[in-house]
Formats: structure tokens, sequence, C-alpha cells
């Protein structure tokens, strides 16, 4: 693999660092570059790496295992590290983990940066359900969150090239059936939930998402009942009506926001628009586009306030797929314009953004694209975290410890 200068062409870590200095956390900044370019390790980091006590992804081919999230020190998670594991990135160096005196650190050219720590394997990873199911395939971890994902299908995918250009998720079931859940599917839920939260003080909420369902009398209806009876599975294990918890799911109507807040524990949704920006919204989200638009997208976002309430809300974006080409923004500039201006429009109606920063991830459409620099990315999640400042939202459903993927709302911490 071969590496462009890229180095001469952006602001490195420490000029970043330096520019944004009182503003933004080195470490915030930090996480934001790890997550841009991926990591990749020495054997002797996968040496300290436990399966017995971390949690840990299934290996390659030599079958060796890799750690599912990175902790750094303050407690933000560097997350989704499993598409990272690859070394997939083709314009920039991944950091290295590396081991130093016993211990996990992110490397740098060289340079030892931060001590890194591998997740913690949660209790009831290796338990089985009654019915004998593993419990570690119907939920997984992360930060202080369970997270469950009851479609292992997008339907935006039955049309050839109607997926988002930037996405891999449920790559490996496209063009099949999705998986049909059950009663029994949904005991194993309710059981798996109750088991997690004996742990204490390891989780903080719960997360339910799937790829998008189309299908039902009303477009989505389907996803909508799936939801309604995997929440109210999990919620059994809960002694209050509602918990914390967000569903990241399709922009559904206000009936059935309605719907699935009368009828279950929800207290957060979660609708991802993913670019802020009408024009690549069509190009990159065309499946999106054919079926609820973008105008349509942000109405229901803004309907879903009316149900949920200010700060309940978020819009998930895929930050940075703005610049892709050749339809995208070539000016990091004028792309940062834009997209804040969105964000502060959704911001006065209540909704905060949560941005993940793009990877161009294999086997998407967009995996030999060229991901923005270090500096758009951090000014960027400052700019959204003064746009959430300013509208006096709470991220108490996706922050650090109930996600950890959202550089901006990492920052809530120092508000
Ligand atoms: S990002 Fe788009 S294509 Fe991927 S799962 Fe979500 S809706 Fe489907």
């Amino acid at each position: 693999m071969s590496f462009t200068d890229w180095r001469n062409n952006e602001l490195s870590l420490s000029q970043v660092e330096e520019k944004y200095q009182g503003d933004v956390p080195s470490l915030v900044i930090l996480k934001i570059d790890v997550s841009r370019r991926g990591v990749q390790y020495t054997d002797a980091a996968l040496k300290l790496l436990d399966p017995s006590i971390h949690y840990v992804l299934p290996g390659d081919q030599s079958m060796r295992y890799y750690p599912r999230g990175l902790t750094l020190r303050d407690g933000s998670a560097i997350c989704d590290l499993s598409v990272m594991q690859d070394k997939f990135t083709i314009h920039r160096e991944p950091y290295t983990v590396d081991a130093v005196d016993g211990k996990a650190f992110l490397v740098d050219n060289g340079k030892i940066l931060e001590e890194v720590e591998y997740l913690d394997k949660p209790d009831f990873l290796d338990k089985l359900t009654t019915s004998g199911t593993p419990m570690s395939s119907i939920a997984t971890v992360r930060a202080q969150r369970i997270s469950v994902m009851p479609g292992d299908k997008c339907h935006f995918w039955d049309k050839p090239g109607n997926g988002c250009k930037f996405c891999n998720v449920c790559a490996s079931t496209r063009g099949k059936e999705g998986t049909t859940r059950d009663e029994k599917y949904f005991r194993d839920v309710e059981e798996t939930v109750r088991e997690a939260i004996k742990q204490k003080g390891r989780f903080a909420s719960f997360h339910l998402t799937s790829g998008s369902t189309l299908s039902g009398k009303e477009l989505f209806d389907d996803e909508v009942e799936l939801y309604i009876k995997t929440i109210q599975a999990a919620g059994r294990a809960f002694k209050t009506d509602k918990f914390p918890m967000k569903l990241v799911a399709s922009a559904f109507n206000k009936r059935q926001l309605q719907r699935l807040y009368d009828e279950t524990g929800i207290t957060g949704y979660v609708t991802d628009i993913e670019v802020l920006d009408e024009k690549l919204f069509s190009w990159i989200c065309p499946g999106k586009t054919e079926f609820v638009g973008y105008q349509g997208w942000k109405q229901r976002l803004i309907e879903a306030v009316d149900v949920f309430g200010r700060g309940q809300v978020h819009c998930g974006i895929v930050a940075g797929v703005e610049t892709a080409q050749p339809n995208g923004y070539s000016s990091e500039e004028d792309a940062l314009k834009q997209v804040l201006a969105e964000a502060a429009d959704l911001g006065e109606h209540g909704i905060s953004i949560s941005e993940c920063i793009w990877s161009a991830v294999p086997k998407s459409y967009f995996a030999k694209q060229k991901t923005p620099s270090l500096d758009y990315y951090v000014a960027l999640a400052k700019g959204l975290a003064e746009i959430r400042r300013k509208n006096g939202l709470n991220v108490y459903i996706d922050d650090y410890r109930r996600c950890g993927a959202h550089p901006s709302q990492d920052m809530a911490r120092i508000d």
C-alpha cells in the first residue's frame, strides 16, 4: 500500500490542537483523527488483549482477535473499530496501537501519544438465554450502552444502487431475505437485557437500530411494528414505564412516532439524514430520496420533537461525506458553511446533530474516496457543539457514555 504525501498537505495533529486550544479538548481531536484514519495493531498490542476480560471482535484468517473499542483516559470512546482493523484507509496511514511498558498506547509516525484501554467484556456476554441462544448474538455493547439490532437487512438495497453510498451496513444480506423475528426472539431480548443490567454501573442506556424496512400498510409500518415488539420485550426487564433508550430508525410519520411513544418505554429517537445538503442527499442517499426526500426527512425530524421533546430527537449525519467527489464540495470551507447552516436550522427546532466520522469503508460505493482533513472535522465538531449550546439542547440520549461516536457530543461534558 502506498500513501501520498498527505502529511505535507494538511495540518498535523499538534497544529490542529494548537489552532483549537481552549475550544476543543485535545483528546476529542485525537479521537476524531483516529476515527478518521483507523488503527492497526502490533503483535505486542494484541498480546495485551485478553478475550476473557476484553470485548473482542473475531479476528482475521490468523484467528487473532481485535478490540471492539478503545477508551481514552477521559472516558472518550473510539468506536466502530470493526471497520478499521484491516488498514483499509487508502489515503493516509492508520494510527498504530502498540505495547509500551506493558500498556496499550496510540502511536503515530513513531511518536507515542496516549494510553488506551480495551473495552471491557460485559458480564452477560458468555451466557445463554433459557432457549439456549447465546446472549452475544442478541446484544452488542458500545461505551455504556446495550445495543440490539432486530432487523439484519436494509431494504433500500432491494433496488440495486438505492442504498446510501457511504454504507456497508447489512452488506452481507443484500439480495437475501432478512431474518424474521418470532416470540422466541423477543423472549431472548428480554432475558438478555435483564441479565445485562444486573452488572452494576456497566450500562447507562439501551439502543435499538436496524436497516430500513419499507413494507407495511404505510411506508415503514413493518419496521415500526418490529421496534415496538422489541422495545416492549426489553422494557419488561425494567421497573419503570420509560427507560433511558434511543431508537435509531427510519424517518417515521407522526402517527408512527406517537405509537412508538405511547406503546413502549422509548425516550429518545434518532433518524439519520446522513448529509445536510439537499442536492447531495439525492446523490448519496437515493433510496431515502425516492421514498421520503430531503425536505420530507427534515419535516419528520421536526414533527418528532412534538412527540419526544427538545433534545430527545437527534439527526445522524455522516460527517465529511459532503466532500465526496465528483458531486460533493471541493472546498472544505464551503462544505462547513453549508452543514452548519442546516444544523443551525435543525437546532432551532430542538434537534441535535449526532455526527459520525466518515471513513471510506470497504464494500461501500465510496470505498476509495478521500475523507476530509482533521481540521475540517474539528471545526465541524466545534460548530455543532456551539449550535447545541445556543439552543440549550441536552444530549443525554447520545453522549459519550450512551454512544461515544459523536465528537461534538463528547464536548457536552465541558458545556
Ligand atoms: S445508511 Fe442507508 S443504506 Fe445503510 S443501513 Fe442506513 S438507510 Fe440503509
